[in-house]
């Protein structure tokens, strides 16, 4: 699997990022909307409603003229009827009042109280009371005299308009309590004689015509007269003050128009009241249908309605920046993560490499050193040749001498006489000092080979340094037809050095000038006569007194393609029996790590000179 760029993963991140922004301004969008529809259409419900109040209005009032006017006609009723008349005839007649007009009045009475008892909407009594007067306002029937004797309420006749040729409606207050009354005039042949009079049962009116229910949205219908309540459908809860601005309105409010009333409780709590009024025709009575404004159209206005979208749109909106934000933020968290994970994994990699590398080197070192080790013994090992040539050399003299000795002895001896003791003892003494010579000769060689190339130093003075060295090869030397001349100073140079390091390098030094006069002797040049020089001396150097060892020869000088190669390791113009190329390398780092310097001055075919210092030892 192709593994996602860190681009091609933020570009991915942004398109679904500005998917959701999309997706949650369209959300959003929609909600607006929605809510915005939803507060047209309780608005246009709130007109709708206020059109069925309206309605409802117009029917209950309608309703309630058809009440009134079936009233009056009740009244008109029994006032034109054969028993009132028969009532009044008899009285005009002068009929007695013992005997007839009781019976009239008695008939009129069950008259009245039939139409109380058959008078009822829904069981409800339609009549309270109904009277039977004559012109005195004297009561001729009362048709709850016989039941409990209950009182006339004050004034009760007094209401009425005297002249009136038809049956009126009169709304009075008395003993604290509206009463409605209806009066129908009594006439006979033409005059008036009497009247009727009912009142009417308010609770009857109010329970089948006032609030008859149906109608949700207006919770009060209330039959108010004069700005006073006559019929008030929830008394309990109604607040005096609230009654009496609504009431206010019951004949100054505009006819088929909503009002809208304030109503400012306790100077804090604020409600508004939706209030409408209809006339009832032909009575002095409104019909008033009101609300709380909040039961129609919802407690809510506009901005109230458009703060939740916004307020859910706008954490919508947050919610996705802060989601967007931290969804970026942590992709570019987790490709930080990758890359330093991807870093590290590289890092570890490298590391192991650098170890493995390091460990390679060490090895090589190692190996290196181990090489180095071999090539030093190597090169001693061919100092040491060098030696055994010249040993062979040393010990064949003083063996010869030994030899010659030793066959003289029993020569002398053979000579039959006293064998000359002095003689013997002359031998004798030869014979033990060549030992010695041998002896000395062997243990030398044995202590180079054990002392050369440790790193500790003792003083040591150069001229002895070189007689040691010289005095192995100088019979070598001498066989090769090469004349070694020693130039030493007299004065000890006190070096601190290893000395057997130090004749290591001598010896090198000499077989180098040795194999250069060999090169030249091979040349036969004419008159030639082969010499090696080594020559101390004290030096000043930097204000230092150095002792210096010279070593010259008289060769063909060494060209500068050698020159500047001859201290590499490994570099030779020897046949490989003869050279290993490690010779002058090792003599440099043996020279250096003794405090000492090494160099060399070459003459085309005069020859050179390799010279190796250190300083001197101050004499205490
Ligand atoms: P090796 O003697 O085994 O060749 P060295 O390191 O001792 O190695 O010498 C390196 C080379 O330097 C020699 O092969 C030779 O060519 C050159 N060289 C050293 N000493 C002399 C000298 N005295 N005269 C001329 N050439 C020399």
């Amino acid at each position: 699997m192709t593994p996602i760029s860190k681009i091609e993963l933020i570009s991915m991140n942004k398109r679904a990022n500005l998917l959701i922004l999309g997706a949650c301004l369209v959300l959003g969008s929609y909600l607006f909307f929605l809510i915005l529809s939803n507060f047209q259409a309780q608005s246009s419900l709130l007109e709708v409603s206020l059109k069925r109040i309206c309605l409802d209005l117009d029917k209950r009032s309608t309703s309630l003229e058809y009440y009134f006017s079936e009233r009056k006609h009740d009244l008109s009723f029994i006032a034109g009827s054969r028993e009132v008349s028969a009532y009044f005839v008899n009285k005009s007649l002068g009929m007695s009042e013992a005997y007839g007009l009781k019976v009239n009045l008695f008939v009129i009475n069950q008259l009245l109280s039939k139409t109380i008892e058959n008078k009822t909407v829904q069981g409800d009594s339609i009549y309270e009371r109904l009277f039977l007067i004559d012109l005195d306002e004297q009561v001729l029937v009362d048709t709850n005299l016989k039941i409990d004797d209950e009182l006339i309420p004050t004034g009760l006749f007094d209401q009425f308009n005297r002249s009136a040729d038809e049956a009126q409606l009169v709304i009075y207050e008395a003993d604290n309590r509206l009463r409605m009354v209806l009066s129908a005039p009594c006439v006979v042949k033409g005059e008036k004689v009497g009247e009727v009079v009912a009142v009417l049962q308010l609770d009857s009116l109010m329970n089948n015509f006032v609030d008859i229910g149906g109608i949700n949205d207006f919770n009060r219908f209330d039959l108010v007269y004069n700005n006073r309540w006559l019929i008030r459908s929830e008394q309990m809860d109604a607040n005096p003050d609230l009654l009496k601005m609504i009431g206010k309105l019951a004949s100054d409010l505009p006819l088929d128009r909503f009002e809208k009333v304030d109503f400012i409780r306790d100077q804090a709590i604020s409600n508004s009241f939706v209030v409408v009024r209809k006339p009832i025709s032909q009575v002095p009575l409104n019909l008033l249908a009101w609300t709380e404004e909040k039961t129609v159209s919802g407690s809510l206005t506009l901005w109230q309605h458009l703060l939740g979208p916004g307020l859910l749109i706008i954490i919508l909106l947050t919610s996705v920046i802060k989601i967007i934000r931290f969804k970026t933020s942590n992709i570019i968290l987790q490709t930080r993560i990758d890359e330093a994970t991807k870093q590290q994994k590289e890092l570890k990699s490298k590391n192991n490499q650098l170890n493995e590398e390091m460990e390679h080197r060490l090895r090589a070192e190692g190996e290196l050193e181990l090489q180095r080790t071999l090539s030093v013994r190597s090169d001693r090992l061919r100092s040491l040749g060098e030696m055994a040539a010249g040993i062979a050399h040393e010990l064949s003299q003083p063996l010869t001498g030994v030899r010659g000795m030793a066959e003289l002895i029993p020569l002398i001896c053979s000579k039959q006489r006293a064998p000359e003791q002095q003689k013997i003892v002359d031998c004798s003494q030869v014979i033990v000092e060549q030992s010695d010579r041998m002896v000395h000769i062997i243990d030398h060689v044995r202590l180079f080979a054990r002392e050369a190339g440790k790193v500790e130093t003792s003083t040591a003075d150069l001229n002895d340094v070189v007689k040691s060295a010289t005095s192995l090869i100088t019979a070598q030397f001498k066989s090769h037809d090469i004349e070694l001349k020693l130039e030493l100073t007299e004065k000890e140079l006190s070096v601190q050095i290893n000395p057997f390091s130090v004749e290591e390098v001598v010896l090198n030094l000499l077989t180098n000038a040795r194999d250069a006069l060999e090169c030249k002797q091979s040349q036969e040049c004419l008159n030639y006569k082969s010499i090696i020089t080594i020559c101390s001396a004290v030096r000043e150097e930097n204000n230092q007194l150095l002792g210096c060892l010279h070593v010259s020869d008289n060769g063909n000088g060494i060209p500068s393609t050698v020159a500047d190669k001859m201290f590499d390791p490994f570099f030779t113009t020897k046949d490989p029996d003869k050279g290993t190329g490690l010779g002058l390398s090792i003599s440099k780092s043996i020279v250096e790590e003794m405090g000492g310097t090494i160099s060399f001055v070459t003459q085309g075919g005069e020859g050179s000179t390799f010279t190796i210092c250190f300083p001197l030892v101050s004499e205490r």
